[in-house]
């Protein structure tokens, strides 16, 4: 079945080998999602720089942001227009092989969602693209504004689209401190640039979410989560022990009376959560682990609480 990604992929897929870079064709099933998401990439190519990109359409619109998102609204960073990249590119953290395109270590610098304010489509059409965004670290309404009649001619091609990407002024602005700077790590995995080039496993996920989601302006910039002194430690709810859930029964009759619910049950997965503070385990109905396989809502889950559910 023809998707209207496929279209929007064009340039993405011409511009790769896939046979050398490990980076996602933009061919699996992920491409369904009907949510709203943002990623940020940082990406150690010729020049470094943060992608940013966020969903629509079922692909996921790129920005290079040479400088990274700034949370001081005096700042407005360049955010040049690149082509759409595939929604499971928002998972994608490694390295592209040298000489390849866009070859360097790619680290997953934010993720979250996004709440578009007023229609996305008109928005990215009139060049003003305001959004409130729940990352780890892009938090509160920032605003993309395209500089029409500054986007640069090429040789080949449509002219190169210069956007700026701007913080607004709300709680989460700051007057000094630049994001970039105090997060130097991957909230996926944990690592800097360097491990991550090294293929380093994955640190502890507690570890991880404790790091990407300090931004009070109390906590000091961090760079490596250092695991805390064991008397230092917060005292963390305990993790819920996995619980079978309640099985469908098959019956022929829909049962009366005002003690019933009813829902429609769509194809897919379900799983139970077990959350403690902003460590999150998923669970099959048999009890397997698959907090991996879907990590993508660990982040919002992380936020629920801080006591367990
Ligand atoms: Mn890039």
């Amino acid at each position: 079945m023809a998707r209207q990604s496929d279209g929007l992929l064009k340039d993405y897929r011409a511009k790769r080998d896939f046979t050398k870079t490990q980076e996602p064709a933009g061919t699996s099933a992920m491409g369904k999602s009907k949510g709203y998401r943002f990623v940020v990439q940082k990406h150690d190519a010729t020049r470094l720089h943060y992608d940013f990109r966020i969903e629509l359409d079922g692909v996921l619109k790129s920005w290079a942001v040479t400088k990274g998102p700034s949370d001081n609204p005096d700042d407005k960073r360049l955010a040049v227009r690149v082509e759409d990249h595939p929604l499971d590119y928002g998972g994608f953290e490694g390295t592209i092989p040298e000489g390849e395109y866009g070859g360097g270590t790619v680290m997953l610098w934010d993720e979250g969602t996004r709440e578009p304010i007023g229609d996305p489509h008109a928005a990215l059409q009139d060049g003003d693209l305001k959004m409130v965004l729940h990352g780890h670290r892009m938090k509160g309404e920032w605003v993309l504004v395209h500089m029409k009649g500054r986007d640069s001619k090429r040789k080949s091609g449509p002219p190169r689209e210069n956007w700026l990407l701007i913080k607004h002024k709300d709680k989460y602005a700051k007057q000094k401190e630049t994001t970039v700077e105090r997060f130097t790590n991957s909230v996926s995995t944990g690592h800097d640039l360097a491990g991550i080039a090294k293929g380093l496993k994955p640190k502890k996920r507690s570890t991880i979410a404790a790091d990407a989601t300090r931004h009070s302006d109390k906590d000091k910039a961090v760079d490596n989560p250092l695991p805390a002194k064991p008397g230092r430690r917060k005292r963390a709810a305990n993790l819920p022990a996995f619980r079978a859930p309640q099985l469908a029964t098959l019956v022929s009759d829909v049962p009366a009376g005002g003690d019933w619910l009813f829902e429609m049950k769509y194809d897919g997965y379900r799983c139970t959560a077990a959350i403690a503070g902003d460590t999150v385990r998923l669970f099959t109905r048999t009890g397997k682990d698959w907090t991996e396989q879907f990590k993508a809502i660990v982040p919002p889950l992380s936020r629920l609480t801080k006591g367990s559910a």
